[in-house]
């Protein structure tokens, strides 16, 4: 087949970008059907406190389980989601479903915990998203200043949009506010100091090599020190190993999450990790 090259590599090519696209057609049908048809489900990867080692908290992250694919990681369906619009009913979904849940471990008596639910770009930018939000901590009593919604920066970043009046309307209502996956985008500084936000969160890709990498370790000594002379929290994602926490934890990291601690896993096995 190398050597027929030209015309027909350029079918054989436009024939599998031709499949793909079908796949991804059919699997957005189907992704469009998962909140009626009940299939998402709710995982929770804790976070803990580098300065007691306990677990604050979590963040809420979504699953698919379709009855016929099985389980869909968000990095394949997340982006099909946006694209397709429909990431805003998904969205208000697992918000809706982390407050109850939330509601529920209250009222079994369960300390306070912190609860992140990731908003997406499509998300943050309707134009209701405070009066969304209030809806569902009302409906499902859940306290406000146990709930922190994260952001990215490209959500940020949207030129045209009143982003730091989004911002300061739901802080307005009490909840917490995350930069997530900090680090990747093209957030500037003099944009950061402007935003209202309780926290940055290290992307994991600054962590994975870290104490090995100089410049990782150059990078994410910086952005502590800077988060921290903004009195921002900071979190670091994906901390797997024990050499990158005694290291975070040195650097004067307030939190985070990882797969060292546990995975994200359901609501039942997140509660027995508590204890
Ligand atoms: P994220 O918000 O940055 O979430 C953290 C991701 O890193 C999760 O992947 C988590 O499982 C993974 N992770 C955490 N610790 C480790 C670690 O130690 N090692 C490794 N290899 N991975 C780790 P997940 O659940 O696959 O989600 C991927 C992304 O999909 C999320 O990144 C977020 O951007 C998006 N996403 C997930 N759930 C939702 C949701 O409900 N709404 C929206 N808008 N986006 C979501
Ligand atoms: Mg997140
Ligand atoms: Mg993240
Ligand atoms: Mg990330």
């Amino acid at each position: 087949r190398a050597k027929q090259k030209g015309r027909a590599g350029f079918a054989l090519f436009s024939e599998d970008l031709t499949h793909q696209a079908t796949e991804r057609i059919q699997l957005g049908n189907r992704l469009r059907r998962a909140v009626e048809l009940d299939e998402l489900r709710v995982v929770y990867q804790p976070q803990v406190d580098f300065a007691t080692g306990k677990i604050i908290g979590a963040e809420a992250l979504m699953r698919w389980e379709s009855p016929d694919m099985g389980s869909i990681v968000p990095t394949r369906f997340i982006p099909l989601a946006e694209e397709i619009g429909c990431i805003v009913p998904m969205g208000e979904w697992i918000l809706r479903q982390t407050c109850q849940q939330g509601r529920a471990w209250l009222d079994a008596g369960l300390p306070p915990l912190s609860l992140s639910v990731n908003l997406s770009a499509h998300q943050f930018h309707q134009a209701d998203i405070c009066q969304v939000v209030a809806d569902i901590l009302h409906e499902t009593g859940f306290p406000a200043e146990q709930l922190e919604l994260e952001v990215t920066e490209s959500a940020l970043m949207q030129p045209g949009n009143q982003t730091i009046e989004l911002l300061h309307g739901l802080r307005k209502l009490g909840v917490r506010l995350a930069l997530d996956d900090f680090g990747t985008g093209y957030s500037s500084l003099a944009y950061l100091k402007h935003f209202p936000l309780h926290m940055l969160k290290i992307d994991k890709s600054f962590v994975d090599d870290i104490p090995h990498s100089d410049k990782d370790m150059r990078l994410v000594s910086t952005i502590i020190f800077m988060a921290r002379s903004m009195e921002f929290k900071v979190l670091a994602e994906g901390v797997e190993r024990q050499e990158q926490l005694d290291v975070l934890k040195g650097l004067g990291c307030d939190l985070y999450q990882g797969f060292f601690t546990s995975i994200p896993v359901p609501a039942d096995e997140f509660i027995a990790l508590l204890k």
